[in-house]
């Protein structure tokens, strides 16, 4: 008998009928014998929903009281998919955060998973009761409700999976794996049957949007065997695994875009110790991610610095680069908004020359200028115009050879 965590998303609990063929789902795996503790999102949309509702009330945020109210998108859809399970003749229990407990930190709307409670769970699979459990939410030292950041249940279902060491963390969604690029760009775009933790990690963060970037985290901390697979089929998703399961090492595994990024160029400053960290304190300070960030040094000794952040975070970043300018005497600020990040990540990079030099030369066939690059030993990631970025996926994607009608050739693999 197996232990399975599984985990049903906003649009697989979205109306009554899928609450139904999630419940049909649960009681299917318990028949074959195996544990179930099931976690669930809020119904698709309520999360929004509420999240604009509290804003109304007080739009600048109030980081206790909002938590209390957006984690009752998630009370709603666990006491139903219990009711529902109830109604397959299946004994189930719905529980909160709190309940389990999920212990968190204090920071509201982005709290940390510190530690979870198995004895009240192990109990209730002891007795053939199946606990169901509302993800994105915790409780906080001081005993008050927390949420995890948007799209946080991949994580409360990954550190449940961790912490009663269940064999695997099914991950329901409504697509049926991760993709070698987004579908919707690349018809061709093949789904990945197994993949390393590093590289997930850093599609996830890249823009990538079916597990959040800490859920995969956590795995690959626990070494969680993660599975991604839809709520409406019965096929194979995709496994998120450690490298040596991951089989074959592949230079490129993926190709991915982010259009949530905005440019900031700082010219002629002046080429002394201390004005980066001048500039990037500050932005620290006011809670600004900083992604890539480029430096170098002119003829006439001044030095130019590029870096990207979060588009939402351009004009507060743009502000305090503009005060930093005149504190340290640099030219101006440059703010630019209509760029993007194409990336390629692949495990086989860390042993292959040349993968960087083949994707520039990829965007170039196509005129795409590269305004900024970065890399890491398993990506390479280049900020575009945003006009380009789809055709700058469609290049790299067949450029590489990922489509599902490419020939494979020894050359793309490890
Ligand atoms: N309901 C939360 C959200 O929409 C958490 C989740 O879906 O994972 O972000
Ligand atoms: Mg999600």
């Amino acid at each position: 008998m197996a232990l399975l965590v599984q985990k049903f998303g906003g649009t697989s609990v979205g109306d009554v009928d899928r609450i139904r063929n999630v419940a049909r789902r649960v009681a299917a795996s318990r028949q074959r014998g195996d544990g179930v503790v099931v976690v669930v999102s809020a119904m698709a949309g309520e999360t929004d929903r509420l999240l604009a509702l509290g804003r109304s009330v007080t739009p600048q945020g109030d980081g206790r009281e909002m938590d209390q109210l957006v984690a009752t998108g998630e009370q709603v859809s666990v006491a139903l998919v219990a009711m529902a399970l109830h109604a397959l003749g299946v004994p189930a229990r719905s529980l909160l955060g709190l309940q389990v407990p999920v212990r968190t930190d204090g920071a509201f709307g982005r709290a940390r998973i510190t530690e979870v409670g198995t004895a009240q769970l192990r109990a209730l699979l002891d007795e053939g009761i199946v606990p169901v459990v509302a993800g994105f939410q915790g409780v906080g030292p001081d005993g008050s409700v927390t949420t995890l950041g948007r799209g946080g249940s991949d994580t409360s279902a990954v550190a449940l999976a961790a912490a009663m060491r269940a064999d695997v963390c099914e991950i329901y969604t409504d697509v049926d794996g991760v993709y070698t690029a987004d579908p919707a760009i690349c018809s061709n775009a093949r789904k990945i049957p197994r993949i390393s933790y590093e590289e997930m990690l850093e599609l996830a963060s890249l823009g990538a949007k079916v597990l959040q970037t800490r859920s995969v985290e956590l795995a690959m901390k626990y070494g969680v065997a993660v599975h991604v697979r839809s709520s409406f089929s019965d096929g194979e998703g995709t496994w998120v695994v450690g490298e040596e399961s991951a089989l074959e090492s592949v230079v490129v595994a993926g190709v991915t875009a982010d259009r949530n990024v905005a440019k900031l160029a700082v010219r002629a400053v002046p080429d002394r110790p201390g004005v980066c960290a001048a500039l990037f304190e500050p932005l620290a300070a006011a809670g600004i991610c900083v992604d890539m960030i480029i430096q170098n040094v002119s003829v006439d000794g001044t030095t130019d610095l590029t870096f990207t952040v979060p588009r939402a975070d351009l004009l507060r970043a743009r502000t305090i680069a503009e005060r930093v300018v005149s504190e340290i005497g640099a030219r101006a600020v440059h703010a630019e908004e209509s760029v993007a990040k194409v990336s390629i990540v692949g495990l086989g990079m860390r042993s292959h020359a040349g993968v960087a030099a083949r994707m520039f030369r990829l965007l170039a066939a196509e005129g795409i200028n590269i305004e900024a690059i970065s890399t890491s030993e398993i990506k390479v990631s280049c900020l575009v115009r945003d006009r380009y970025l789809e055709l700058a996926v469609r290049a790299l994607h067949d450029g590489f050879g990922l489509g599902r009608d490419a020939p494979e050739t020894d050359a793309e693999r490890a």
